[in-house]
């Protein structure tokens, strides 16, 4: 068989929402970040285990995906569209109790008018300039607004990974001036607010990349496992080259496997003559460019060659491969594409 196999642990995920939970600490609920289906990893099964564990409410970038969520889950769960009320989305968010993030005064206006009664949070902007209702804007309509009892006020770090940047606190003194006094429900932390400290977490927080073990929640368990097939293997003499553009040259009469996946399953081209895959716990370096498709591995070293070799494992993580790919754990989740098999562990099976 062709296909590689991605295997996602979901006793993994609920125990990082527990411990994330208990980091939240009491009185404070902990909202599961679920948008870009759970992260690349298949927001069904990943909201239902986690629901079974007391996860209440969930946040997602787009309607769309909050449809698919409501599917999985049925009614209950708070269900929270970061990407607030977009024109076209009012029938969607009311017939599936979609509970928009109003991120400006459009939308604001947008929701009251087509949706009076409708639950919404407003996420204000504290600085990132990225989403929300900036400070005067706010001061404007807050009056107007709070009679209309948002379910919460939220907003977002920029730099929360960095937790000597003075962002930081820049942002929590402009978060707390523009909602002390309100009474309402406040969310402030993802992932790396959360390890930031309590004076971050307010009412809600929201995890996300630490549900799935990536940084910078250090002491997540791991998630995910990938493993990609072999589907040849051939020997290679000494001054032969692999793959595109001649970008290997074997030094000495090599074995080279060629495996499975390509950039068009996230493998990301920049992972070419510099990633290595793991037979058990022996390394195998990546070989030449990366195809769509394809990649090719030096196994010269290996008494037998293995049917499959993993490239996310025990012996490296998402942040391992995003480092030698210069870019992060969430990007290398994301990209993980539609063809890889999904399995999916959970003790209960
Ligand atoms: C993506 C996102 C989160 C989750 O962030 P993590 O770093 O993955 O925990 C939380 N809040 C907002 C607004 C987001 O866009």
């Amino acid at each position: 068989m062709a296909t590689a196999s991605l295997s996602i642990d979901l006793d993994a995920i609920t125990a990082n929402w527990r411990a994330l939970d208990r980091l939240s600490g009491p009185g404070v609920q902990t909202a599961a970040v679920v948008k870009a289906d759970a992260y690349g990893l298949g927001a069904a099964r990943v909201v239902r285990a986690l629901a079974q564990v007391g996860a209440r409410r969930f946040f997602v970038a787009l309607a769309e995906e909050g449809a698919a969520v409501r599917q999985a889950l049925g009614p209950g769960p708070q269900i929270n569209i970061l990407s607030g009320h977009m024109a076209g989305d009012t029938e969607m968010l009311h017939d599936l109790d979609l509970t928009p993030m109003l991120n400006s005064l459009e939308q604001i206006t947008r929701h009251l008018e087509a949706l009076p009664g409708h639950p919404f949070g407003v996420q204000l902007d504290t600085g990132m300039n990225r989403l929300g209702v900036e400070l005067a804007e706010w001061q404007a309509v807050a009056p107007i607004l709070l009679e209309a009892d948002p379910v919460m006020l939220m907003s977002h770090l920029a730099c929360a990974d960095e937790p000597d940047h003075p962002m930081n606190l820049r942002q929590l003194e402009m978060f707390h001036e523009m909602t002390d006094g309100t009474g309402l429900p406040r969310s402030f932390a993802a992932t790396g607010g959360i390890l930031l400290g309590p004076q971050y977490h307010f009412d809600l927080t929201r995890a996300g990349i630490g549900l799935y073990g990536g940084r910078p929640f250090d002491l997540s368990q791991r998630v995910v496992t990938l493993s990609l097939p072999v589907i040849q293997t051939r020997e290679v003499a000494m001054g032969e080259t692999v793959g595109y553009g001649n970008a290997w040259e074997a030094e000495t009469p090599a074995v080279i496997a060629t495996v499975a996946a390509g950039y068009a399953d996230g493998l990301l081209r920049a992972l070419g003559n510099g990633a290595v895959l793991w037979d058990g716990d022996t390394p195998c370096p990546l070989v030449g460019r990366v195809s769509m498709d394809l990649i090719t591995v030096d196994v010269t070293h290996l008494k037998e060659v293995p049917k499959a070799l993993d490239i996310l494992g025990p012996h490296q993580t998402v942040d391992d491969i995003a480092d030698v790919a210069g870019t992060i754990g969430y990007e290398i989740l994301t990209s993980l594409g539609p063809r890889y098999t999904r399995r999916y562990t959970e003790a209960r099976g």
